[in-house]
C-alpha cells in the first residue's frame, strides 16, 4: 500500500465531478479571476461583481469559440478557463464519511467558478501554504 495522497477517484474527482466541471466550463468558459482583475483595473473605484458578470457575459456572447484569450480593461488579459475551482473548498472526506453535516463547500454551481490554468495553479499554491 502506498501512502500519501489518495487517488483522484478516492478524493471524489470521479465521473460525476467531470460532468459538473464540464457543465461549469460550458456556462462560464472564461477565467473569472482574470475578469475580476480586469474590472478592478478599469473601475478601481467601483469594481463590482456585476461589472465582472457583465464582462464575462460580453465575452460569452461575442468571443470566437476558438479564441483562447482577449484583452480587457487596463490591458489585462482574460484567458479561457480550463479548470473549475470550488469557491469554498469542497469536502475532502471519503464518500462514506460525508454526512450532510460534514464541513466544506458544496457541488452546487454557486460554489463553482471557472479559472484559467495560471490562476488555478496560483490558487493551489495558496491553499498549500494555508494548509
Ligand atoms: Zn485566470
Amino acid at each position: 500500500m502506498s501512502e500519501g495522497r489518495p487517488s483522484s477517484a478516492r478524493r471524489g474527482y470521479d465521473a460525476d465531478w467531470r460532468k459538473r466541471r464540464d457543465e461549469q466550463l460550458e456556462r462560464q468558459p472564461w477565467c473569472e479571476l482574470d475578469a475580476e482583475r480586469a474590472v478592478r483595473a478599469t473601475f478601481p473605484e467601483y469594481p463590482t461583481a456585476e461589472a465582472t458578470a457583465n464582462l464575462l457575459a460580453y465575452a460569452f456572447k461575442w468571443m470566437e469559440p476558438s479564441a483562447t484569450s482577449f484583452i480587457a480593461g487596463g490591458g489585462h488579459v482574460v484567458r479561457r478557463a480550463g479548470t473549475v475551482d470550488h469557491r469554498k473548498p469542497r469536502r475532502t472526506f471519503p464518500p462514506e464519511l460525508q454526512g450532510s453535516d460534514a464541513p466544506g463547500g458544496s457541488e452546487h454551481p454557486d460554489n463553482l467558478r471557472s479559472l484559467c490554468h495560471s490562476c488555478h495553479s496560483r490558487r493551489a499554491d495558496d491553499k498549500a501554504r494555508r494548509a
